[in-house]
């Protein structure tokens, strides 16, 4: 298949001319990349089985890994679910369009191609306007995971998808880099109490602030204890493994910079190839290994914003070994420890 790609002149004040292609292209069936304001997606038609499976295995994509519906607008929520929870409307009205995610009891023209088999959807009504406007003019509500391979850091640029969907999917808009960086927020409102199942830059803190009680899944925090079903299946997979052996090291600043230094001084001597994750606050204190900055650690945003594209060097790179520091559990802070944890599979180190 060749894979057309398509720049957005200005994507902040998209044309219509420039979507109807691709939105074509989704109404038929077919597959479309396009940025939103969390990271790319692969974009299909939700309500089509048969495009749901194309997602699948153009990713290969564990088929139990359910689907967002992605809408543009609210009234398009009403036909994919059996009711509205008054805690998801609360949440909708406050953080749509946004990266917000909310699980729904789903209704039947939702195809469990869609869903993976389950009986609730995931929705999201994206704020960034390529994507909103593609989703418009499809006229259908759209499946979009993120546009990787399944197992590799999800992408922040159109270059990133091209890397691991050229000759897979139909199309790819470019509209340069994303906003925030990492996936949006997932909360469950289908049963009592709103759950917490992927942190995303909308906060807990900003949660807690609109509905109140909000329980955390366990499956965020830490790995899949053996025989316990995490309540949003991708978080059982291991989202990004990289080629490296990847260890997060923990502590206290300059104890976290000395054990890092340690620990490449042993691994270079012994001819391995070693990537450290740093910040602009630290970078000037590590005088080996092949050195990142993802961020600046005062502006937890930028650190969100650069995480994965810095996880795609490494592999590209070829390292052997990533050494990362790690970063505070609130705010934003949480979201990027948790996909740090799952980039290390949750090999951690903590020094005193
Ligand atoms: P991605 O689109 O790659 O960011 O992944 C979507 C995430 O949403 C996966 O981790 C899924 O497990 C989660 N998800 C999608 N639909 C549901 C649902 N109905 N219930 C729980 N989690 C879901
Ligand atoms: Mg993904």
């Amino acid at each position: 298949m060749t894979t057309k790609l398509i720049h957005i002149a200005n994507p902040a004040s998209v044309q219509d001319q420039e979507l109807f292609g691709a939105a074509q292209i989704i109404r038929e069936g077919g597959l479309v990349a396009f940025p939103t304001e969390t990271v790319y997606g692969l974009g299909a038609n939700a309500l089509d089985e048969e495009a749901a499976r194309k997602i699948y295995a153009a990713k290969g994509r564990p088929s139990d890994n359910p689907l967002i519906a992605h809408i543009s607008s609210y009234k398009e929520l009403e036909p994919l679910v059996e009711r509205i929870p008054e805690t998801g409307r609360k949440l909708a009205e406050c953080y749509w369009p946004g990266p917000l995610t909310m699980v729904f009891p789903k209704s039947g023209i939702v195809p469990y191609g869609t869903t993976g088999g389950l009986d609730t959807v995931a929705v999201r009504m994206p704020s960034d306007p390529v994507a909103s406007r593609l989703i418009a003019l499809a006229g259908v509500p759209v499946a979009a995971p993120s546009a990787n391979l399944s197992g590799r850091p999800s992408p922040t640029t159109a270059r990133h998808v091209w890397q691991d969907m050229n000759g897979r999917i139909d199309m790819i808009l470019d509209g340069g880099a994303v906003g925030i960086g990492v996936e949006s927020t997932i909360v469950d409102v289908s049963g009592e109490v709103p759950t917490l199942l992927r942190p995303g830059a909308i906060t807990v803190e900003m949660l807690h602030e609109t509905v109140g009680r909000i329980e955390i899944d366990p499956a965020i925090q830490g790995p899949p204890a053996e025989g316990l079903r995490p309540k949003a299946p991708g978080m059982k997979y291991r989202h990004y493994a990289p080629r490296a052996e990847m260890t997060l090291v923990e502590g206290e600043g300059s104890a976290v910079v000395a054990a890092i230094n340690r620990l490449v001084r042993k691994d270079e001597a012994q001819g391995r190839k070693v990537g450290i994750i740093c910040t602009d606050e630290t970078r000037d204190q590590y005088p080996q290994g092949l050195l990142r900055s993802v961020g600046i650690r005062a502006q937890e945003e930028t650190i969100a914003h650069n995480l994965f594209a810095v996880l795609r060097e490494f592999d590209d790179l070829a390292v052997d070994v990533i050494y990362s520091e790690s970063f505070s559990q609130d705010h934003l802070g949480r979201a990027v420890m948790n996909r740090l944890m799952k980039a290390a599979g949750y090999k951690c180190l903590k020094v005193l």
